[in-house]
């Protein structure tokens, strides 16, 4: 099996595992509990949070785990005050338009900031966001779909130089870039572990200052400083903190290969007649690649590859299944058409150039086959 899909998730790293192993079985204390075997689990806790404060450069008691990158960007868009408006671009992942809509449903304004045709936010968009006040901004650091990375630097110091707060949805950019949490200053950032060869429904809300922002989604045990109530997934927050730990230290290693390993199969699928590279030439993760190719349904292409032992995706894995256009691609301009014939391969640290060889040869024969 080829799998081309790391974007959706990967699997977990064997050092992680091992990481995780004990607290499943030898170290299965309450992290709340006051003796040694809960003080044990909670010391894991502790050290998985300084490993993924050090991945983003905060401290560690800026974070807050939550179960899972969707569950961070629910509760950062909670921030909300009452009475305020949102702006969230108009390519979000559904984690943060969902909770927008539903918002939206409940009386407060929503902007949608717009994106041109390479999937970037435009200066007239933050213009327009800042004219209207918003109590909060949200933009995702790098597209899950085009893998396009924004400039949230630079628009977070406009729209907090206004006093509107800005949080980013850095799921897909964690692991993949470096990534420093005060450079880009934000307010809030969400994280999820399972994209950075952790375990899944784990994930990790990163405040700019602890606590002043956050209105609890979970009450009940007081754990994460009364922000999100329940018993911890210590297993999983240690996986995290373990995956984190690797991301940093494997990072330059791990963006030059999969540079390397993108710029062979972006050359291969160049010389393909009718394909598109979606955003080709705009800054993107180093391992995503999304394509179209005209006069083939994507949803099809990726059944006829999966048959031949390759994964890859049609869009949002979350997305997937539904026949409509991705709303990322429509939010760039591409005809319905064109975005239907979209499929998404994200790379990863245990892809090959074989792999790829592989891909380029079953993709074309599926093409030429119609
Ligand atoms: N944000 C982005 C950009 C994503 O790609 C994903 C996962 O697909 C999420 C949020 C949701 O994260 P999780 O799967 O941990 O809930």
């Amino acid at each position: 099996m080829i799998y081309l899909d790391h974007n959706a998730t990967t699997p977990i790293d064997d050092r992680v595992l091992e990481a995780m192993l004990p607290f499943l079985k030898t170290f299965y204390g309450n992290p709340s509990s006051l003796y040694r075997l809960g003080r044990i689990a909670g010391s894991a806790i502790d050290a998985a949070r300084e490993q993924l404060a050090a991945l983003v450069g905060v401290q560690p008691g800026q974070i807050i785990f939550t179960g899972g990158g969707t569950e961070a960007n629910n509760l950062a868009l909670a921030t909300l005050d009452s009475q305020a408006g949102l702006a969230v671009s108009a390519i979000e992942h559904p984690s943060v338009m969902e909770p927008a809509l539903h918002l939206k449903s409940q009386g407060h304004e929503l902007a949608l900031l717009k994106v041109d045709a390479n999937g970037l936010i435009t200066q007239s968009a933050i213009d327009e966001a800042i004219s209207l006040k918003p109590g909060l901004v949200s933009m995702m650091l790098a597209n899950n779909e085009t893998g396009v990375i924004q400039n949230i630097a630079h628009y977070a110091d406009q729209l907090k130089a206004h006093g509107i707060k800005v949080h980013t949805d850095a799921v897909q950019a964690l692991g993949k870039i470096p990534l420093d949490f005060n450079r880009l200053g934000v307010h809030l950032m969400s994280l999820s572990s399972h994209k950075i060869y952790g375990p899944k429904g784990c994930g990790a809300l990163v405040l700019e200052k602890p606590a002043a922002l956050i209105k609890p989604m979970l009450l009940g045990g007081g754990q994460e400083r009364g922000l999100r109530a329940g018993t911890e997934n210590v297993a999983a927050i240690v996986g995290f903190g373990k995956a984190a730990e690797l991301a940093k230290t494997e990072l330059a290693e791990h963006h030059a290969y999969l540079l390397k390993l993108r710029t062979l199969l972006e050359h291969d699928l160049s010389a393909i007649p009718g394909l598109t590279i979606f955003a080709e030439r705009t800054e993107r993760l180093p391992n995503t690649v999304q394509i179209g190719i005209q006069g083939i349904d994507g949803e099809m292409l990726l059944m006829r590859l999966d048959q031949k032992g390759i994964a890859v995706s049609s869009g949002s894995a979350c997305a997937s299944g539904q026949r409509e256009p991705s709303p990322v691609l429509v939010a760039m301009g591409i005809e319905p058409a064109q975005a239907k014939s979209a499929i998404r391969i994200s790379l990863g640290k245990a892809n090959t150039e074989a792999e790829i060889f592989e891909f380029i040869k079953q993709l074309k024969s599926l093409i030429e086959t119609g």
